[in-house]
Order: structure tokens, then C-alpha cells, then sequence
């Protein structure tokens, strides 16, 4: 299982509202995680001024979703571009417009 990073308060709270305390994937209102989705197939606009799209070096609220435990686990062994993984990278995509220059 991949280590999730640190999230502040702040942040954490603000993206449980942006997804309305519900896990994103089926609905359910209980033992809510906070995924940090590593977008794989570049959809998701990447950082700047980085040489590599990594995570956890900055978060970005579009890189944060609200899944329960029971599909963070399948989001963390789904194959990249499954229909799971490409589920969340597109519900994520729609927060991605951040004022961030592109890179090129
Ligand atoms: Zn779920
Ligand atoms: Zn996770």
C-alpha cells in the first residue's frame, strides 16, 4: 500500500465538503479516507516548475478525494487506467483548473 501523505486540517475538511462527506466511488457516508489520487495518464494538469508530476510534495485539492475504506483499497491495487483508477482521475479532472501555467 502506498504511504499517504500529511494533509493539513484545512484541507482535509475543505475536500470532505467539495465531495459532500460522501466516499466518491458508492456513496457511502462512513469511514471516510482521504486518497491522494497520483493521475498516471497525465490528465490532470501537472505541477509547475517540476521536472516529474510526483506527488506528495505539494498537494493540490485535485489530487485529494474522498473514498471509504473499502474502495480506497480497490483504488490502491487497481491497474493504472482500470476503470476504477480512470474513474477517479475523471472525477478529479473537473477540479483541475487551477491557475496554474501549463506545462509545456
Ligand atoms: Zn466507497
Ligand atoms: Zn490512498
Amino acid at each position: 500500500m502506498l504511504k499517504e501523505p500529511k494533509i493539513p486540517r484545512k484541507q482535509r475538511k475543505r475536500i470532505l465538503e467539495r465531495d459532500d462527506n460522501r466516499c466518491v466511488l458508492c456513496w457511502r457516508k462512513y469511514q471516510l479516507h482521504i486518497h491522494h489520487h497520483w493521475d498516471f495518464s497525465g490528465k490532470l494538469q501537472k505541477y509547475e516548475n517540476m521536472k516529474t508530476n510526483a506527488p506528495y510534495e505539494y498537494t493540490r485539492d485535485c489530487d485529494l478525494v474522498t473514498l471509504c475504506g473499502s474502495c480506497h483499497g480497490k483504488v490502491h491495487t487497481a491497474e493504472r487506467g482500470s476503470p476504477i483508477y480512470q474513474f477517479v482521475t475523471d472525477y478529479l479532472s473537473q477540479f483541475n483548473h487551477s491557475s496554474l501555467r501549463k506545462v509545456s
